[in-house]
């Protein structure tokens, strides 16, 4: 009696110009011979060997669950992510699993009910940037257990990469090494690697600079680079679709709506969607629309060119700090991504990303300045009629608001420089006196909801 063979799930590094150019995924390398960037590539035949429902069945088994690691959000998806790691060298803080909010009230006054947001930042160091470290750092901690040579693991960031890799690489006990551009970043930016034990470099420079001071370190003395263009950061972030389709009982919405800066989210999104149409999980392709802020917009100039050229830009002071870049390290992957979904790019000022993120919050959301672009974007989508009334729309929102409240103060205090805001609710400040109190509390219900 022959039983089954039990299956080789199998996954390697992959040029994205050349699929023959492969690298086992436990080598310590981030760009291909033409310097061009990698992607994780798995054996599908394997894969296809269990049918698309019996995936689906094996995730909702999974998820929320105490078998380590699959209860994990990212880890539940493990033969699709990182199939040959040991359980064992996962380094998780059971991310993901994040809530998919119906922003019915707010969805009404767009006039697209059917509105979701997907509230990335509800995970354990408040932004998406936990689905693709916990990859990174495992594959980290397996090369270390083969015995490989990594005194630590870096990255240049001023905010939501560093506290991941912090995070991460201190539940590991592996050292981190964060660069950031000395009194260029706020204390709630600096505080969560600090508090994580990394060893936190401020360098008198900015971004660009010290990009060039982790590349160097990772070339000469074999620091392990957790920047985005490492492609094991993208096969993380790509769970974000499979839980969104997930949630949605694999039904798939007409529009994701994602705010873009380096690229790789919205990358990472198009690998996910790739996997489960490949897989047949899905059948149906939703639309993409990447929003950008005005003041870091490459991808939207080069889009309106239809993507023949690509010029990278200086980017500008912008709220939405996190996507201040002017020269995407994922460009190619996302243009990839929106040619195949149907993509729009879109953009929105600090105006508009101020008040389409205020405007929500109104309705019981909390957001960052991110996802206020996005917000803005997909008004325009409303506007332009590309978003119909009856499409389902998803935005992903990518940090808690609480780790951006500085806009948010001063926009309420009316301080927010260049901007009048259309809707501040600064706190009433009155003597403890009950009639004037009652007096001015009953013009206040009166105003706001007119009764
Ligand atoms: C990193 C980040 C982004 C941008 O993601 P990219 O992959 O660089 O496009 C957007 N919002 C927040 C909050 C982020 O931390």
């Amino acid at each position: 009696m022959s039983t089954p063979d039990k299956p080789q799930y199998r996954a390697w590094f992959e040029s994205i110009r050349d699929p023959n150019e492969r690298y086992p995924l436990d080598e310590i390398v981030y760009t291909d011979q033409s310097g061009g960037l990698l992607q994780v590539a798995h054996d599908l035949d394997e894969l296809k060997k269990t049918s698309g429902e019996d995936w689906k069945e094996r995730f909702k088994q999974r998820s929320h669950g105490n078998e380590w690691p699959y209860g994990s959000g990212v880890w539940g998806f493990k033969e699709w992510v990182l199939p040959q790691l040991d359980n064992d060298n996962v380094v998780s803080m059971y991310e993901g699993h994040t809530n998919l909010f119906w922003a019915d009230r707010y969805g009404r006054q767009l006039g697209v009910p059917d509105l979701w947001l997907k509230l990335c930042g509800n995970s354990h160091t408040g932004s998406f940037k936990d689905l693709g470290m916990t990859v990174l750092v495992s594959m980290v901690k397996e090369m270390l257990a083969k015995g490989r040579d990594i005194p630590a693991v870096a990255c240049a960031s001023t905010g939501d990469t560093s506290a991941a890799l912090s995070a991460y690489a201190a539940a590991a006990g592996i050292p981190a090494i964060v660069f950031l551009p000395r009194g260029k970043i706020s204390v709630a930016q600096l505080i969560q690697p600090v508090a994580n034990g990394a060893i936190v470099f401020a360098l008198d420079t900015d971004f660009d600079g010290c990009m060039e001071i982790v590349k160097q370190v990772s070339q000469q003395d074999g620091v392990y680079l957790a920047n985005s263009m490492n492609s094991l950061r993208v096969e993380g972030q790509k769970t974000v679709a499979l839980e969104i389709m997930r949630q949605f009982e694999w039904e798939v919405p007409d529009w994701l709506v994602i705010p873009g800066g380096n690229l790789g989210n919205v990358s990472a999104l198009g690998k996910g969607l790739d996997m489960l149409l490949e897989m047949g999980l899905i059948r149906r392709k939703p639309r993409i629309c990447v929003a950008q802020a005005e003041a870091a917009n490459p991808l939207y100039l080069a889009y309106k060119r239809d993507f023949e050229v690509f010029e990278p830009i200086a980017a500008r002071k912008t709220l939405a700090s996190a996507i201040q870049i002017g020269n995407p390290v994922s460009f190619e992957k996302a243009v990839a991504a929106l040619r195949n979904y149907d993509g729009v790019v879109e953009q929105a000022s600090e105006a508009e990303l101020v008040e389409a993120s205020a405007e929500a919050d109104r309705t019981g959301l909390f957001n960052c300045p991110h996802t206020g672009v996005a917000l803005a974007a997909l008004k325009k989508l409303i506007r332009r009629g590309l978003v119909q009334s009856d499409d389902r729309v998803v935005v992903i929102s990518t940090a808690h608001g609480l780790k951006f409240v500085d806009f948010k103060v001063d926009y309420h205090r009316m301080q927010l420089e260049g901007i009048v805001p259309e809707n501040p609710n600064p706190p009433i400040e009155l003597p403890a006196d009950y009639d004037t109190v009652r007096s001015q509390m009953l013009r206040e219900i009166d105003r706001r909801f007119g009764r």
